[in-house]
């Protein structure tokens, strides 16, 4: 008799569906034995870490016999300046993943429901379900909208009762771009209960323009206790392999962050180069501007194969296909392009596509339209 472990897990933990990475460069090399390989599927920067980050790096190297500091006090002390916050406002975590995951441990239990969108970031349902407690999904925007697929703030809303505890935002939205509004935003955050926690995920942050009227949603750090902003070092600020984020909260909130973190969650090699990385305006000003660039290369080409696309303030482009996703993925994939499929996102005659260096833009457009073609 083998003993059917699956039936002793947690409820929430025996169903769930795990997250779905974007395919690694390694595996395809593996599995394919193709040697150039242009990897757009996980929206890092094509420019890689901030110099400053990579000599932080390796000073630090000297000392990783030791445990980190768990307070990450350096850190910690450069993001309050930064964001004008005080530092028991900050939570740091092995990537904002970890951090989401902390709010769903402080706060969800079985008896208690989270708010989110359909088409959002996959995590949110990951660590609501892990924790046992209820996902109340909201249908997104119809496809003929403004923001085709966005967040319906109204419909979120709407499904808020005594039982909701925490609702996950994602502003842009991962995978599909859009994004909230500042006075939408800011009406949604009057109109939510005060004991209702409102995490806006702003993951993307750095790569947001101002024209687009993408909230800073910390603007009301001080006007709405419920907030909880959470960021990442994974995307614009090129550290996706170390694995740090932090959020930021009302003190008494973060306080109950940090109850449930681990008590050396982020290793000594990601503080130094959060850190140092954080120092570089310069570095990020450049992904910015590849990115603003390769997003009008990427565009262009899509209008060109007459593919559109829904709007997007990130570093990466949800674009409709016009056929299975995940087909188009896979002849990628054969020719040594990863890009996203989407269709595990309710999206499944899209791919997303994060936007690399000229190079690699060039090199996707190019397969893209081969295999349009066939
Ligand atoms: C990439 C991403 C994150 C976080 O990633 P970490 O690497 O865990 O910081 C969080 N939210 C969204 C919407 C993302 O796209």
């Amino acid at each position: 008799m083998t003993c059917d472990f699956s039936s002793l897990a947690a409820p929430g933990v025996r169903t769930l569906q795990p997250y779905q990475p974007g395919k690694p460069e390694s595996e395809l090399r593996r599995e394919y034995g193709l040697s150039h390989i242009v990897k757009l599927a996980s929206n890092e920067n094509p420019l890689g870490p901030s110099p400053k980050a990579l000599v932080a790096v390796r000073e630090a190297l000297s000392e990783i016999a030791r445990y980190p500091d768990g307070n990450g006090f350096s850190l910690k002390t450069a993001l309050s300046s930064r964001l004008n916050v005080p530092i028991t406002a900050l939570t740091l975590g092995n990537g904002s993943n970890d951090v989401l995951e902390l709010v769903a441990r402080a706060f969800l239990t079985p008896a208690h429901e989270a708010v989110f969108s359909e088409h959002a970031f996959a995590v949110y349902p990951i660590v609501t379900q892990a924790v046992g407690a209820i996902a109340r999904i909201a249908k997104a925007n119809a496809p003929d909208h403004a923001m085709p697929h966005g967040h319906d703030l109204a419909a979120m809303l709407a499904l808020i009762t005594d039982r909701t505890r925490v609702i996950f935002i994602a502003n842009p939205n991962n995978p599909t771009g859009t994004w909230l509004r500042t006075l939408e935003l800011q009406s949604f955050l009057e109109a939510v209960p005060e004991q209702v926690l409102v995490v806006v995920d702003e993951a993307y942050f750095e790569y947001v323009e101002a024209d687009s009227d993408c909230p800073n949603t910390l603007r009301w750090f001080d006007r709405f206790p419920n907030l909880i902003v959470t960021r990442t070092f994974s995307k614009a600020y090129g550290l996706a392999g170390l694995r740090v984020g932090y959020a930021v909260s009302q003190p008494p909130v973060a306080d109950l962050l940090n109850r449930v973190r681990q008590p050396f969650n982020v290793n000594s090699l990601a503080l130094a180069a959060a850190t140092a990385a954080l120092d570089d305006a310069e570095h990020l000003e450049r992904g910015r501007a590849l990115n603003r660039a390769g997003m009008n290369q990427l565009q262009e080409a899509c209008r060109c194969f007459g593919l559109s696309w829904l709007p997007s303030v990130g570093n990466f482009l949800c674009v409709n296909v016009g056929r299975s996703g995940r087909e188009l993925f896979l002849a990628l994939l054969k020719q040594g392009v990863i890009a996203r499929p989407v269709d595990n996102y309710g999206l499944p005659h899209s791919l997303r596509i994060s936007i690399g260096t000229e190079a690699e833009n060039a090199r996707l457009i190019e397969v893209l339209g081969n295999v349009l073609k066939e």
